[in-house]
Parts: C-alpha cells; structure tokens; sequence
C-alpha cells in the first residue's frame, strides 16, 4: 500500500491508475466489512476513505443507519472541498457504529466491521471500519470523527494513527452531530507523517463552522522534528483500569521515550471515572437534540403513519437501532425538569473541572501519555451491557471534553494485537505530539 506521502507524488494518471487497483483490492477483501458501498471516488486526486458521516455531495450518506437510507447529500463537508483543493478526493465510505455511537462498529446497520489483525475481533469503534480498511491495507488514509475516542480507539485495536484535533482546528460543516461540543473530524493513517499531511490539508478556519477558530492560515504541521525534546507526563496512578499488557505497554513506551531524551514528569490525575459519567450525560443530552431533526419529513426514510405523530413514532422506532434509541432516552432523561440540575448542569461542572484539571498537569508537562483503551480489541459480542462498553471508554472521552488534540499510535502487540498509546497535547499544540509520535515511530518501527 502506497503512503499518503508517496501517492501525493504520483502523476496524475499513475494514480487513476492506482484508484482502479485499490477498487480491484477493496472488492476481494469483503471480510472486513470496511467499506460500505464498493467505492466510487469524488474527482481526481489521492483517494481518502471518508467515515459515513460527513457529506459528500450526491452521494448517500447513512450513519450507518437505517434511518438515513436513501438520502443523498446536498454539499461537500469543507473537509471534502478541502481534500479536494489538496490533491485528494473522498474514496467510498467507511463503516461505523450507527450515528457514531459506539466502541466497537457492531451497532452498524450493514454488519459490523472486522479487524484486519484478527477478524474474530472487533476494529473498534465509531470510525471502525476507516481503522479497518487502513491497517488491513484497503485504504491510504482515511478522515473520521472522534466524539470520545472514535478515531483513537479504532487505530489502537487495529494497529494505525489516528488523530484527534483540537476542537475547532476542523470545520464541522457538513459533519452529522452527534454531540456538536465534542465532535472533532480527522486523520486515520498508516504513519505520524500522513497524518500531518492530511491534518494540514484539513484544518483552518471555516466561516460556516462558528466554533472554527482563525489561527495563522499558514500554518502547517508537515515539518516534523523527530528531535524534539519535551517534558512527557506519565499517569501512572490512572493504569490500574487496565489490564496487564496494556500497563506493560506503558511502562515500556515511557522507559523508550525517557532512553529518547525526554524527561518523564509524574503526575497524578485522581480518577477518570467521572470523565464517562460527564460524557455520556452531556454526550447523550446533545445527541437527543440532534437526532430530532431525523423525522421522516426531512432525511432519508419514512415510515407513512395515519398522521404526522404516527408517522414520527413509526419513523423513528423502525428507523433507529437500539444502542442511538437508548442515547436518545438517556439524554431527554437527564435533559428533563427535576433531573437537568441533578445530572446535566452537574456533568457541565465537572467538564468545567475536568478542562481545569488537564491545565494543571500542561503546567509541568508538554504532553502527557496515556492509554488509548484498557485493553487491546476484545472479541464481538464481548460487552455484557452497554455500560461495559462505555467503561472501555475511559482513557479517550477526557480529551474531547477538554478540547484538547491527542494522537494515538500503534506502541506493542499483544499476541497478534496491536496496543495503541496516546499522547496528548496542549489546545492547538498538535504540533507537539506529532514530533513526539513521529519519533517515537521511528524508534518502535511499528508503523501501519
Ligand atoms: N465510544 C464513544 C461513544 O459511544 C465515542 C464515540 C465517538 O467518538 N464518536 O460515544
């Protein structure tokens, strides 16, 4: 598989080229259930995977979803116009938990996605089948979105880079909310260099985007310095939520990163169990709202009724899968008179506390290293509740409730398993954990 760096160099023919091979490739890998449609591709240009929940015009946009069967996207997400403007195009569409709510892709409505490295096991979830395609060679690169972890989590278990940008670096136009305060769009890749090239290809300020933030324009993460030297926080204390040979995997990605050059700074960060509870309230709450607007009147499928309520009820009982019917509940719950101070306003106390928290430990550190998931990618079906499943979420959701950007890269494999470590950064630092990760993969020789 050619890297996102090599095929940007490929003529223009040689890489139509290359576009109809990588079709020939997709369609004899069905196994992995990673894309959802055999890819058509937007235009000319280096074909990126795009998860099934940013809009690329005129094509069927779903959520993985059966709610959303048949609609067809009116625009490109200035994601995709700015692919588009770098020599890239959106290449099919990748699976994913249904509205990206998920860690593991088994609440997509066409199957679930598979990991390259070990089929009988989950890729992770949300973006699970872009992690999928990408490690299991059927992708360059791909952009997903991560809410709570949904493009770390995914690259950790099938062993890729995946990139979380700081909330407001990626236009969230044309991005389906999930719960518009935390989703964040971004790269999925075989290496640290891709991913600063397309993280540059899609960051910068959008007026259609009122949370995008207007920085340097020029900015650009592609000069990558393996040098650099920084002060790393380590969390020892927070490891004991995971297992054995993710805690080993830690240990020895610091011990690497000390031999490197950097100074480890120990730090405590008490425990991240309130980080799921503030999440999955404020997630849940926000998501409530957004999924309303899925109606039967205005996307996708309709279920008709004797009359407009009916046709809502039916709609949307038929049109929704369990896991978004349980989040919507979940948020009009906690949203709802007599229980909003109790939980909602509470959740947005202990955000507050959270953000407050992460700026304490960037007084002593540049970035800090944390695990991506407690363990590496269990088998399907291996949650025995949906609150097992939130719990994996731990490490990831305490980043996206700070805004902060965090990259997560492949560090060890457990058996045939990859483990993903995250380094997290400062808001609007990604350059920092790039030069670490770039690095650090040069160290490991881990890539992709
Ligand atoms: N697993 C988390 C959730 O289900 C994160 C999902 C995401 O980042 N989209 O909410």
């Amino acid at each position: 598989m050619l890297t996102l760096e090599e095929a940007l160099k490929l003529p223009a023919q040689a890489l139509e080229e290359y576009k109809h091979e990588l079709t020939q490739e997709v369609l004899k890998k069905p196994e992995l259930n990673a894309y959802i449609r055999p890819p058509k591709s937007s235009g000319a240009g280096v074909p990126i995977l795009i998860k099934d929940n940013i809009n690329v015009q005129g094509w069927e946009i779903t959520c993985a979803s059966q709610i959303l069967q048949g609609y067809i996207a009116p625009y490109n997400a200035t994601a995709i116009e700015r692919l588009h403007q770098h020599g890239m195009c959106a290449f099919g569409l990748g699976n994913m938990d249904e509205f990206a709510m998920g860690s593991t892709s088994e609440s997509s409505c066409y199957g679930p996605s598979k990991n390259p490295k070990d089929t009988n096991h989950v890729p992770g979830g949300s973006s699970g089948g872009c992690a999928s395609a990408v490690a299991g060679g059927v992708a360059i690169a791909a952009l997903g979105s991560d809410t709570g972890g949904s493009i770390r989590q995914p690259a950790s278990y099938c062993g890729c880079v995946g990139l979380k940008p700081t909330y407001g670096r990626v236009s969230r136009y044309g991005l389906v909310a999930y719960s518009s305060s935390l989703d964040q769009i971004g790269p999925i890749t075989q290496n640290v260099r891709d991913s600063a090239l397309l993280l540059d290809a899609i960051s910068g300020h959008d007026s259609k985007d009122s949370t995008s933030v207007a920085l340097e324009p020029s900015q650009t993460f592609k000069h990558l310095n393996p040098k650099a030297r920084v002060r790393v926080g380590v969390l020892y204390e927070s490891l004991k939520d995971a297992s054995p040979e993710v805690q080993e995997a830690y240990w020895h990605c610091a011990q690497v990163l000390e031999k490197m050059g950097h100074t480890l700074v120990p730090q405590s960060m008490g425990d991240h169990k309130h980080h799921i509870a503030a999440y999955y309230i404020l997630s849940t709450a926000e998501a409530s709202s957004n999924l309303a607007r899925f109606d039967g009147v205005r996307y996708g499928r309709r279920v008709e009724g004797r009359d407009l309520k009916e046709l809502y009820i039916k709609t949307r009982s038929q049109g929704f899968g369990a896991e978004v019917k349980r989040r919507i509940m979940l948020g009009n719950f906690v949203l709802s008179s007599g229980y909003y101070e109790a939980y909602y306003l509470k959740a947005l106390k202990a955000r507050a506390h959270i953000v407050h928290e992460y700026k304490k430990l960037f007084e002593s550190a540049d970035v800090i290293l944390a695990p991506v998931a407690p363990s590496s990618a269990p088998k399907f079906n291996a949650h025995a509740s949906p609150l097992e499943m939130y719990l994996s979420d731990i490490y990831t959701v305490g980043v996206n409730l700070a805004g902060l950007p965090a990259i997560s890269l492949p560090v060890a494999y457990h058996g045939n398993l990859p483990i993903g470590m995250q380094l997290i950064g400062r808001t609007f630092e990604e350059q920092s954990i790039l030069d670490v990760a770039y690095g650090l993969e040069e160290v490991l020789e881990l890539k992709g």
